[in-house]
């Protein structure tokens, strides 16, 4: 694996380059806030940005999608017409580890097995990683916690590593080297250079705040579905399903059909746990008829029933939750929590 410098000078030329042959999806400011969008102009890209409030799972699984369409005559459905698959090559640029790993949830959920999605599958064809490690991990940051780390280049494609005047680059996957042209002009990094970069890293690591790694926290949720904790926890939850809209990890979406003039559209969106109407059925009942059913379900999801199914957590500890919680609900709180409980057989 040959690394390369990309200096500072030279960012705007290498985004240039590739805009030409992609769509390019990089943290940009739009209306004020910085979030994952597409790029026109190589001057858009915010560098060295810390974490998104919003998780770019936007690249791959937009908030809403299109289906199919369907038109309508004299009462009844006499045409159905299915959406093109999103096949546009693409990159998303800058993508931090903890996102990268939510890629891989996804891929799991949504890639494999006998019901692959065709939207999601399309997309992620085409889209390459161009992911970078994080050196300013917030204080709310535990991706270290849950299996993974600021420099965990697992999933990345290409790989950029920040030092001085600017990034060290290198091909981290086959797929990776569909990029390899856009960086064979640039220089080979040297030993102070790589020496740099691994000093940026040690700071990074330094930065993250000890906590009890969750490995294994799977069995321990097994004997808490009756615990008096949900309750507790979800007491002042306001059910506004921020946290699952944020996370890199949450998959959930509802199907529904619009009507329109003429016919209609099958659009899917993002749902949440959260809701009260999640789970509620047409006849009324809810087999989720709290906050604590809905507080227990998002962890059990993503601490028991996900690594069951699918070998991964549904948490990449980016900590958005945290951050965007507005009565700072805290998921690290509630694994700390779980971990007590578990131990002291329910007597916590
Ligand atoms: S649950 Fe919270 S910390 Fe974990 S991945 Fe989702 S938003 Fe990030
Ligand atoms: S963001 Fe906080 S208040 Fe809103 S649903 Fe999530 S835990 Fe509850």
């Amino acid at each position: 694996m040959t690394v390369r410098m990309l200096e500072a000078a030279r960012l705007n030329a290498f985004v240039a380059a590739l805009l030409e042959a992609y769509r390019l999806i990089a943290p940009v400011r739009r209306d004020g806030e910085l979030r994952f969008d597409r790029v026109a102009e190589p001057g858009e890209v915010v560098w060295g940005y810390r974490n998104t409030p919003r998780a770019p799972k936007v690249a791959l699984f937009p908030q809403t999608e299109r289906m199919m369409r369907f038109a309508q005559g004299r009462g009844r459905l006499n045409a159905v017409e299915d959406v093109p698959l999103d096949e546009t090559p693409t990159v998303v640029l800058g993508m931090r580890p903890c996102d990268v790993q939510g890629v891989a949830l996804f891929d799991r959920v949504f890639g494999q097995g006998e019901l692959r999605d065709p939207y999601y599958c399309a997309r992620r064809g085409n889209t390459l990683l161009v992911a970078m490690a994080c050196d300013l991990p917030r204080p709310t940051c535990f991706c270290h916690a849950v299996g993974g780390g600021p420099y965990d280049a697992r999933g990345a494609d290409v790989w950029l590593r920040v030092v001085d005047g600017g990034y060290l680059v290198a091909v981290q996957s086959a797929r990776g080297a569909a990029l390899e042209a856009y960086m064979q002009d640039l220089p080979v990094a040297d030993e102070a250079q790589l020496a740099a970069a691994d000093a940026v890293e040690r700071a990074a690591r330094e930065r993250l705040r000890a906590m009890v790694p969750v490995a294994g926290i799977e069995a321990l949720l097994e004997g808490l579905f009756d615990s008096p904790l949900w309750a507790e926890i979800a007491e002042k939850c306001l059910a506004c399903g921020t946290c699952t809209y944020q996370c890199p990890g949450c998959h959930c979406f509802n199907i529904e059909d619009r009507v329109l003039a003429g016919g209609g559209e099958r659009v899917r969106a993002w749902d949440s746990c959260m809701y009260p109407g999640f789970t509620l059925h047409a006849s009324g009942y809810n087999p989720r008829p709290d906050q604590a059913a809905r507080w227990r379900q998002r962890t059990m999801h993503k601490f028991a029933y996900l690594p069951r199914n699918v070998g991964l957590y549904g948490c990449v500890g980016c900590g958005r939750c945290i951050q965007s919680c507005p009565v700072q609900l805290d998921i690290r709180q509630v694994l700390q929590r779980v971990q007590r409980e578990a131990e002291s057989g329910g007597h916590a």
